[in-house]
């Protein structure tokens, strides 16, 4: 089997596992009782956000666990909203669903929606925030990096923008962090949602970094963990493996995506020398290790079915939507013309990827096509 879709999840570190194992037998204490048994889950909790703080520039107190990117990217959006005053969310057209649907919620709230187009490499410009952005603009929420097309936004401009214009800036990092260097210092954004199973985390675990001083709602009410914003017993196990997750990711960066981009030089030169007719998405500016392609005349779906019967697994949208067949809202807002849409896959190499991935991959495409024919 060759697992080639690490933008839908990633295999679990195993130093990962290893630091969750105790949490989930001997170490079960609930964090929050007093008595001397639970002090080590409360301890590594303690670790545990100072870890991922130290990982993005944060301070501890500003990590707030969460059950992954989606959750988080609902505590940003709606619990920052409030009746009277500024109103107005910005966002992109090619956000994930995490955002795009808690927009369309907050909207039928009656809090307008406005969403930035983007380029054609799926950039969203600050010129065209600045002509949008105005004195009702509560929150800019624009995504780190582009889970489909892999590419990353210009976070430090949008957000030195939004904060120019008094608004708050969110920005959805489920697929950058523990991907590309991050430091919420020095991009200056006042939220930033992260998911422990996109960087060999467990799944069902991530976090919202919350600047001190943000103006936000509890996520939810009743006991006082997560310094009385998100109340429920947290998920010890997860969180420490997420930390961990992390750490390891970060400590090996440079490494990893100068492998990876091997892996892409590796996969697209394959294409070349077999002359395929293809266009490569979101090439300008994007996360190591995504490639976005587009097959002249093809159908992504095919391709997918058909490496899924030689034990490959890649993706033709985002993972989360692979049950709709029709061109995704990326595809269709970086306009890739209509001969090559269809034929979109989203190959997504990561840390456990050999080289050789790359070519049986390329190969087994190749195929495919050209038997088409
Ligand atoms: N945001 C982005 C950009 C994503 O890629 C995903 C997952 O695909 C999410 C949010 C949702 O994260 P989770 O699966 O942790 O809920």
């Amino acid at each position: 089997m060759i697992y080639a879709d690490n933008a839908a999840t990633t295999p679990l570190d195993q130093d990962a596992f290893e630091a969750m194992r105790p949490f989930l037998t001997t170490e079960y204490g609930n964090a929050s009782q007093p008595y001397s048994f639970s002090r080590p889950a409360k301890k590594a909790l303690a670790d545990a956000r100072e870890t991922i703080a130290h990982c993005i520039g944060a301070l501890s107190e500003e990590i707030y666990f969460t059950s992954g990117g989606t959750e988080s990217d609902n505590w940003a959006i709606k619990g920052t909203l409030k009746e009277g005053g500024r109103k107005l969310i910005i966002t992109s057209k090619i956000e994930h669903h995490a955002v795009l649907r808690a927009c369309e919620t907050v909207n039928h709230l009656g809090y307008p929606v406005t969403y930035l187009p983007v380029d054609s490499n799926g950039i969203v410009q600050a010129s065209t925030l600045q002509g949008i952005i105005s004195e009702n603009t509560r929150l800019v929420s624009v995504m780190m990096a582009n889970n489909e097309i892999g590419t990353i936004e210009p976070i430090k401009q949008l957000t030195n923008l939004a904060h120019k214009n008094g608004s708050l800036m969110h920005t959805d990092a489920v697929q950058a962090v523990g991907h590309i260097p991050i430091n919420v210092s020095e991009i200056g954004v006042d939220m930033l949602s992260a998911s422990a199973h996109k960087f060999n985390g467990p799944k069902g675990v991530g976090f919202l970094f919350i600047r001190k001083g943000t103006d936000i709602h509890p996520f939810s009410d009743g006991g006082s963990q997560e310094f009385g914003m998100r109340a429920g017993t947290e998920n010890v196990a997860g969180i420490v493996a997420m930390a961990t997750a992390l750490q390891n990711n970060c400590s090996q960066l440079t490494d990893t995506a100068s492998r990876l981009k091997m892996m892409e030089k590796t996969f697209l030169r394959s294409l070349d020398e077999a002359n395929i007719d293809y266009i490569r998405n979101g090439d300008k500016n994007h996360l190591p290790g995504i490639l976005n392609i587009s097959f002249r005349d093809a159908s992504g779906e095919m391709l997918l079915h058909r490496l899924d019967l030689q034990g490959i697994c890649i993706s033709t949208g985002a993972a989360c939507d692979s049950i709709h067949t029709q061109v995704s809202h990326v595809i269709r807002a970086i306009a890739v013309p209509k001969e090559y849409a269809r034929g979109t896959v989203r190959i997504s190499f990561g840390k456990y990827n050999q080289i050789a991935d790359a070519s049986a991959i390329a190969d087994a495409i190749i195929d495919i096509l050209k038997k088409r024919r």
